[in-house]
């Protein structure tokens, strides 16, 4: 478990670029990933890579979304500290530690036993106190319903409803929408169930799949 000197240059380098060439200006979101040490929840051979923008894989057919996705959702998540966030697709368990280094509750969900095993050390490693579950995401988490805010990190073919039945008036979803490309879409709950759909980037994610592995 080592974080150097080498490792937090890499991450200001990472932070730099996300700044000066990605143009995310969340201050908030900026400072949580320059703390989370992202190498560490990577395989140690891709220890190299672990700060540059790419995808990689962490076992069972998945990847870890890239630096820039990551600042990306969560900016547009719009996290306060204390905010209870629903997040589906725990992957490696680094985008769970941004959203808890923001200072939020988070209670995160995994189809494949083994990523979620894996990201559960990680982040307790780490002393990162979420709530991890093995769990299939399709179905939420009703017996902790409702969110402030809810977070996909897989590509749902349509805004899941149960899902949107577990936010609260006033919540944010953010959740990407499509087959094979997806849109990036932001969607806010108003009093009355009335929603407000707002269509952002082009994006690319892994299925959003129905049950556990
Ligand atoms: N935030 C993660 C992203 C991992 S990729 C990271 O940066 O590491 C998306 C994850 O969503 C995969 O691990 C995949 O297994 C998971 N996933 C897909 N469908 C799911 C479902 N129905 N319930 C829970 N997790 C799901």
């Amino acid at each position: 478990m080592i974080d150097n000197f080498r490792h937090r240059g890499l991450r200001k380098k990472m932070i730099q670029y996300l700044r000066e060439v990605k143009g995310i200006n969340n201050e908030f979101v900026l400072n949580a990933m320059l703390k989370v040490p992202r190498h560490l929840f990577l395989d140690s051979s891709f220890l190299e890579f672990s700060y540059q923008d790419k995808a990689f894989p962490i076992g069972s057919d998945q990847t870890i979304s890239s630096v820039y996705t990551v600042a990306y959702q969560t900016s547009l998540l719009d996290v306060k500290p204390h905010d209870k966030i629903l997040e589906i697709g725990t992957g490696s368990g680094y985008q769970t530690a941004v959203l808890s280094e923001l200072g939020a509750k988070v209670y995160s969900l995994e189809r494949h036993r083994q990523l979620h095993k894996t990201a559960k050390d990680s982040l307790a490693k780490l002393n990162y106190r979420a709530n991890l579950f093995y769990e299939d995401g399709y179905l939420g988490l009703p017996q902790e319903a409702p969110f402030d805010k809810i977070l996909l990190t897989c590509g749902a073919v349509e805004v899941p409803d149960i899902l949107l039945s577990q936010l609260k008036e006033n919540g944010i979803m953010v959740v990407p929408i499509g087959f094979q490309e997806q849109i990036m879409t932001v969607i806010k709950k108003f009093s009355g169930e009335k929603i407000e759909k707002i269509e952002h980037e082009k994006c690319r994610f892994v299925p959003f799949l129905r049950d556990r592995v």
